[in-house]
């Protein structure tokens, strides 16, 4: 495990009480939260749970999911990986050791998950029992011309309520179950991707909080989690005094903010951005360094409008950007309670936030 040592570790404990803004670190495995603890992370702010689902014994079940026809098939799919998520999520937390990790629920582009070819078809009926002639209707179905603005995030929780379902279960337990053995008491984050609307958080936050109560009943005891949001789109920072009604918590999620806002897909970029750096029109990559005029007055916005709707609420940044200096220093200036990063970003982005808030009490 990568650890600072000597004049840099020094270093970076002067950084460290300089500092207002909490570092963390965007993170799914075990492997990756244990680098961003070496490097001084101080929470996870984003664990990606679709990278979760692509092992070869996942890929499957994940299929068999969303191509089933009803409930009771999409619940024996989700059967086969609830033990596997409530394993992913306890390793988490007993690297963690009781600080913040912040979960988000499934955000994958629909088409990520579809079977590509009739091999996958034909392995997704052997695993279920389906019709393999079906199975290629239905994907066929599910297909969409602009899958980054389709059906994913929190729109994919509102159509198969079973998978958010599924994840809330596998948290709490795993947090329950790592309570219990070490005495750590994590607080789960539980994250909502690519909301636009209060609405949609708060059809999703009553079935989270079934979920809460049904395990908490099980297990003949509770604790403490919060329901929070991705701030991902533009729609969202300017309803965010409604939003925060329901969210604990906002995470700007900037590299969709920026693809939104811009209209400008993160995909297909490289095409044409290099001639507009070119000439000027552009001074920086916005998907690298924070567009402060655009995006940044989004941010700005949002935060406001949560601030004034929740005092208490807390504030985050968990896209790219989190880990860029002059981006770090833009969101000091907004307030911001933390950003998030890349593990090996993490000494990068607590130097970053001393450093701006030195400069912001020396103005
Ligand atoms: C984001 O959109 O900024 C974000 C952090 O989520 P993802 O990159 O997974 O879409
Ligand atoms: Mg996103």
């Amino acid at each position: 495990q990568p650890e600072l040592s000597g004049d840099f570790a020094e270093l970076m404990q002067w950084a460290d009480r300089a500092r207002r803004m909490k570092v963390r670190a965007n993170a799914e495995t075990p492997q990756d939260a244990e680098t961003a603890r070496g490097f001084g992370a101080e929470g996870i702010g984003l664990c990606r749970t679709e990278h979760m689902f692509f092992d070869a014994d996942r890929i499957v079940a994940v299929r068999e999911m969303i191509l089933a026809e009803d409930r009771p098939g999409r619940e024996a799919a989700l059967a086969k990986l609830l033990p596997m998520q409530r394993a992913d999520f306890e390793a988490l937390f007993k690297v963690m050791r009781g600080l913040p990790v912040t979960i988000r629920l499934l955000d994958p582009p629909l088409h990520e998950f579809l079977p590509h070819s009739d091999a996958e078809i034909d392995e997704v009926a052997k695993a279920s029992g389906m019709d393999a002639a079906k199975l290629k209707t239905r994907a066929q179905k599910l297909k969409e011309f602009n899958p980054m603005l389709g059906h994913r995030g929190c729109r994919l929780g509102i159509s198969y309520p079973e998978i958010y379902e599924m994840q809330v279960r596998a948290i709490l337990e795993a947090a329950v179950n790592v309570a219990k053995a070490t005495g750590e008491r994590a607080t789960p984050e539980i994250m909502i991707p690519l909301v636009a609307m209060r609405e949609e958080l708060a059809v999703l936050k009553k079935r989270i909080e079934t979920v809460a109560e049904a395990v908490f009943a099980e297990a003949g005891t509770r604790l403490d989690y919060l329901v929070g949001t991705m701030i991902e789109l533009p729609r969202a920072a300017l309803a965010a005094d409604a939003i925060a009604e329901e969210a604990a918590f906002f995470s700007f999620g900037t590299n969709d903010l920026t693809q939104t806002t811009f209209g400008l897909s993160r995909d297909d970029s490289a095409s044409f951005l290099p001639e507009y750096l070119r000439q000027n029109i552009l001074a920086r990559d916005p998907f690298v360094t924070l567009d402060r005029e655009g995006v940044g007055a989004l941010i700005e916005i949002a935060a406001e409008k949560g601030r004034k709707a929740r005092p208490d609420i807390k504030l985050g940044i968990c896209g790219e950007h989190g880990g860029d200096p002059d981006s770090i220093a833009f969101v000091e200036g907004v307030g911001l309670d933390y950003v998030s990063c890349s593990p090996y970003r993490t000494p990068i982005a607590r130097l970053a936030a001393a450093q701006a808030s030195l400069s912001k009490s020396a103005r």
